[in-house]
């Protein structure tokens, strides 16, 4: 059977070089070609240096930002993605991100949403007063020049700095936009668009390859692409005791257009849980 997305033309709404990500697999996987959209301004669903607010929840916008790729493409598929990056609230040194990627295809009405969480980062946001002899070292802690670098007035955040090409610029912008500023900081932030950030970039790639592995399988009944895992059920049976765990039980495939859905047991072929894992066992 050939796969319906053979020789598709998939629409790519970025301005930020994406398609070194996403087409690799895509033409490997699905024999389908990805098209970035011109004239598209994916930087007004909201950005990451902050001055533009995300319009909607983070699976929403990626949609959204897909569906932009339909204005200047003749095209019924279109992807965009989406990413996250912070401190995490427990460890606020160890940053970690979260990316989303959707798939949009308006002919099945379909959507098709993979993601990804990772630790590989190199997020940061650091203040700094005009003149701290610490920026040159901070500024190269973040991997520029071949990482990119935002710098950002501390009391007004509407106007960061982009497109910084050498060590010397940075620290003129970090003393300037200090200086205005009405506590006297400057913000430094890692530039996260996926050009500027090669290791955003792998992780994209990484997302793409689950994607377009996602949408190579066909639904066993109505045979739409994209079956997949949807839901993990908890509650495998503690080994001694026989009570429900945290662990997971089953995993659950489905199909995005007719609800088919299928269970499949644990991958690693357990069936009963660690009874350190059971509060009964445990007597919490
Ligand atoms: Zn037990
Ligand atoms: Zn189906």
């Amino acid at each position: 059977m050939v796969h319906p997305y053979r020789h598709e033309r998939i629409g790519l709404a970025t301005i930020h070089a994406k398609e070194l990500a996403v087409a690799p697999p895509f033409w490997r996987l699905l024999d389908a070609q990805i098209v970035v959209a011109p004239n598209v301004d994916t930087d007004s669903l909201g950005t990451f240096s902050g001055e533009v607010p995300r319009p909607a929840p983070v699976v929403e916008t990626c949609a959204a930002k897909a569906e932009l790729a339909f204005r200047t493409l003749d095209v019924d598929c279109a992807i965009a993605s989406e990413g996250s990056y912070g401190p995490i609230d427990r460890v606020p040194l160890n940053p970690a991100g979260v990316e989303v990627m959707a798939f949009v295809d308006r002919r099945r009405g379909l959507r098709v949403i993979e993601t990804l969480a990772t630790h590989r980062t190199n997020w940061r946001l650091m203040r700094f007063k005009a003149g701290d002899p610490g920026v040159p070292l901070a500024v190269k802690a973040l991997g520029f020049p071949d990482y990119g670098v935002f710098v950002i007035c501390n009391s007004d955040g509407s106007q960061p700095v982009k497109e910084l090409a050498c060590l010397d610029e940075v620290v003129a912008a970090v003393d300037r936009e200090a200086s205005r500023s009405e506590d006297g900081l400057a913000m430094l932030i890692a530039d996260m668009r996926a050009h500027r950030n090669p290791m955003r970039m792998k992780v994209l790639r990484a997302l793409s390859w689950k994607l377009a592995r996602r949408l190579q399988r066909l639904c066993p009944k109505c045979h739409t692409p994209g079956f997949g895992h949807i839901e993990s059920r908890r509650g495998l049976p503690c080994e001694d005791c026989g009570d429900a765990t945290h662990w997971i039980d089953f995993e659950i495939d489905g199909c995005a257009a007719c609800g088919h859905a299928v269970g499949r047991p644990r991958k690693d072929g357990r069936l009963t849980a660690s009874k350190l894992s059971c509060a009964s066992c445990r007597g919490d």
